[in-house]
Order: structure tokens, then C-alpha cells, then sequence
């Protein structure tokens, strides 16, 4: 059975899921298709800071509101190392600029709400196992829906590869004709949710000799943690109780403070990788958010990265097929990528700020003395401390 649409979007997470309600609102036909169900989709927990771009760009499309209704707002970041706390105000640097907190499953509730409300067509439970005939003008996505009724295929005008990291987009583009550049750090994070209320109103980088921890709340009764730990450590190497003896060790202060506590909901082994795909166009199939680049979670820009590129898509669709003109849409990828490798060397930087490189090996304490020198290099210097906020917050 063959479909038709204009354009055909793989994935409903943040990017495939802002495009999908940007081209509906401008009256251009397209699909979604989702491997996975609503429910669960509505409840993968992933990230959860917004920075004050992105904030902004949900503004301007009127797509802000449960944001603004429940999102927490942090004004400062805080750093922790020798049993001290480095907290850094944002003001008056970033001009009243600020973070938000709000789950990334929120907005993308958020999202599909708003695009079904308005009669959008988003098939759930439905892989897209191929996208073929990339060389001309009307692609086909070949797809398998979960409820057994067969392989499909849905034919289109432009593919939006919008399938994240382990997608089928991707893959679609001839090796030849893509460049993968791929960075592999030497350890992993550990990510911890648990049912804690947050012990912290603002993020906590905690650089120590046994590996970082980073805690961020999500919602006032659950709290992230991250601890750096070898790449290859199961979870079985982690027991509830060792995660909450080194969370104790690393975020410890000389003062008296605070740690809540409580049972762990999930854990995952987070590879620490950063990767950017080059273009980010084959033809008629246009890459965006993970399917086309991965930073590591330090900082909380992938997938406010992936919502960068997915308003630029669609605007840029939106200019191609109203007949105004393409141009933007053939900039699409050296716009993205300029904006792409800027949030790589940033991340870098703070990957380098936060982890000790090579625990264990008799290069870790020289670096760990570097971290001390450039944790304190953003306090004794206005204008670097004013650059890594620019960055941080991220405003232009
Ligand atoms: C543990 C963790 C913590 C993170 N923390 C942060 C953070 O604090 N801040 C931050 O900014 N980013 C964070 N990230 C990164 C962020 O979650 C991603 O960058 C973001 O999800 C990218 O959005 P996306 O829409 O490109 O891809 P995804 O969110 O991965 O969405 C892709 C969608 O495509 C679907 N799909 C895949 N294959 C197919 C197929 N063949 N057919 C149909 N559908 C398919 C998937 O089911 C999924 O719904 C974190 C990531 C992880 C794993």
C-alpha cells in the first residue's frame, strides 16, 4: 500500500516533532512515523535544559506555554571541587537571560499535542526501515508497521531524517557521499534518575579525583545524577548503594549541606561520544538533530541543537515550498553545521572542564590540576567567565 505526502518525517522526538508542527501551521502536508508508541515516547526521559535560544524560538512559534507554566528557571550554575562550592550567577553577564528546566518528554508531549489537535497525521508504532530512491524527486520512505500489517511505503517530495542517533536516515546516504567525523572519550557516564527531590536549585558540576558528578533537577520530586565511570562498567557494577556513596563523595562540600536521597527509577551507561555528519542534505533527505550529530550530555545542548535545526528545516521548507525560494533550504546544512561544530568545541571544553581524562593513569593528576586552573580561571577572569555563560545559556 503506498502513501503520499509532502513531506515524510522519521521520528517524533523534538526535531522530527517542531518540524512536523511548523510545516502543519504553514499548510504543508506531511507525516510522521514513530517506531515507538505515544506513551512511551511521552515518557522517555532524556534531557531537560532549555537553553535562553531555544527558549525564545518556542516563544516566537507560541509553542512555550507548558514551559512557561511548569519549567523551573536557574540563574546560576555551580561548580565544586576541594570540598568548595564555585557558584556563578548569570547576572549581570547574561542581561536577565536564563535556563529553564523542563523534561525534553514534556515538550515533546507538548509537541504532538499541538500537531494532532490540529488533525495531523503521526503514525505511531510504524519503522521506517528503508528511505530509497534518493536520486530523484520522490523519495520513499518503506515502512513496517507493529500491528503486523504488512510493509507500506509512503512516497514524498523531501525526507526528514529525524530518527536520532541509532536511525535509518542516515544510513540511507551513500558512505561516499557523507563524512562522518567521530570523537570516542576513554569513560562513560553513568545517568541516575531517581526519586529524590532535588538537592540543588541550579545545576552542580562536581570536579574530584574519582570522576565528575553533575546532579540537575528535573521535576521537584526526581533528580538526575551523572557519574563518570569506566566504559566498560555494567550496571551490575553499580549497586544502589554505591551510587549514592560516590554521589556523597564526589558533590562533598567542607560546609554542611544537604544530599536527598531516594530509590533509583532508572540508570543507563551514557558512551561519551561526539560525532557531526557532513552535509546534512542527500538529495531530497535532509538530516537533523541526532541522526546528523551527537555531543555528549555535558551542558544540556543536544537537544536544544536538534530544536535549532529543526526550526531552520522547516522555515526553510516552509520558504522552498510556498515558491519563495530555495536558497535558504540549500544553506540548510552549511547554516546547521557552522552553529553544530560551535556547540562541539564548547562541549569539548567543558567535557575537559568537568571529566578527568584517563582515571587511574599517571597523566589523570596532571589533568586534574589542569581543571583546577581553568575551574579558577572563570573566576579570577570576567571576560572568559563571560564567554563560557554566552555559551552556556546560550544566546547569540
Ligand atoms: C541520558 C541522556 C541525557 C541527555 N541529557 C540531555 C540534556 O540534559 N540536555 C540536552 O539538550 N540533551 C540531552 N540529551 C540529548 C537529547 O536527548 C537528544 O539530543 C535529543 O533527544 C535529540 O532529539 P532528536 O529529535 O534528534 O532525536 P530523538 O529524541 O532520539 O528522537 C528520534 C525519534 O525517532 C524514532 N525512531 C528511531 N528510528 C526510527 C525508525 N527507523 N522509524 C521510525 N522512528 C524511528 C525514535 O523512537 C525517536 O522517537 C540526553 C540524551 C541522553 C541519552
Amino acid at each position: 500500500m503506498t502513501g503520499r505526502t509532502r513531506v515524510g518525517i522519521v521520528g517524533a522526538g523534538p526535531a522530527g516533532m517542531l518540524v512536523a508542527v511548523l510545516l502543519q501551521r504553514a499548510g504543508i502536508d506531511c507525516v510522521v512515523v514513530e517506531r515507538r508508541d505515544r506513551a512511551y515516547v511521552e515518557q522517555r526521559a532524556r534531557g531537560a535544559t532549555v537553553e535562553h535560544r531555544v527558549v525564545e524560538l518556542l516563544r516566537r512559534h507560541d509553542l512555550a506555554a507548558g514551559l512557561l507554566a511548569t519549567g523551573a528557571v536557574e540563574d546560576r550554575i555551580e561548580f565544586r571541587m576541594g570540598g568548595r562550592r564555585y557558584p556563578l550567577a548569570y547576572d549581570p553577564v547574561a542581561g536577565g537571560r536564563t535556563h529553564y528546566i523542563y523534561p525534553q518528554q514534556f515538550l515533546v508531549r507538548d509537541l504532538i499535542d499541538a500537531f494532532l489537535a490540529a488533525g495531523g497525521d503521526l503514525r505511531f508504532e510504524t519503522s521506517a526501515v528503508a528511505i530509497t530512491d534518493l536520486g530523484g524527486d520522490r523519495p520513499r520512505i518503506l515502512l513496517e508497521p507493529a500491528t503486523g500489517a504488512g510493509p507500506t511505503e509512503l512516497r514524498c517530495e523531501v525526507v526528514v531524517g529525524s530518527d536520532g542517533e541509532y536511525g535509518v536516515a542516515r544510513r540511507a546516504i551513500p558512505r561516499a557521499a557523507l563524512a562522518i567525523h567521530e570523537y570516542q572519550y576513554d569513560y562513560a557516564w553513568l545517568a541516575v534518575l531517581a526519586e529524590a527531590a532535588p538537592s540543588s536549585d541550579c545545576v552542580i558540576n562536581a570536579i574530584h579525583e574519582s570522576g565528575s558528578c553533575v546532579h540537575v533537577r528535573r521535576t521537584p520530586t526526581v533528580s538526575r545524577f551523572y557519574l563518570q565511570c569506566p566504559r566498560e562498567d555494567s550496571r551490575a557494577d553499580w549497586p544502589d548503594e554505591r551510587i549514592w556513596k560516590e554521589v556523597r563523595i564526589r558533590l562533598t562540600l567542607d560546609a554542611p549541606w544537604t544530599l536527598n536521597e531516594g530509590p533509583i527509577l532508572s540508570t543507563s551507561s551514557v558512551r561519551m561520544r561526539s560525532l557531526v555528519c557532513a552535509p546534512l542534505r542527500y538529495g531530497p533527505l535532509f538530516l537533523a538533530g541526532d541522526a546528523a550529530h551527537i555531543v555528549p550530555p555535558v551542558g544540556g545542548k543536544g537537544f536544544n541543537i536538534a530544536l535549532a535545526d529543526a526550526e531552520e528545516l522547516a522555515l526553510a521548507l516552509v520558504e522552498r515550498f510556498s515558491g519563495a525560494s530555495a536558497a535558504r533550504l540549500d544553506a540548510y546544512s552549511d547554516t546547521r553545521l557552522a552553529r553544530i561544530w560551535r556547540a562541539q568545541e564548547f562541549v569539548g571544553w567543558m567535557m575537559d572542564l568537568v571529566n578527568t581524562p584517563g582515571l587511574g593513569s599517571r597523566e589523570a593528576p596532571f589533568l586534574h590540576r589542569v581543571q583546577r586552573a581553568r575551574l579558577e580561571r572563570i573566576f579570577a577572569s570576567p571576560a572568559y567567565a563571560a564567554a563560557f555563560l554566552q555559551d552556556y545559556i546560550g544566546w547569540e
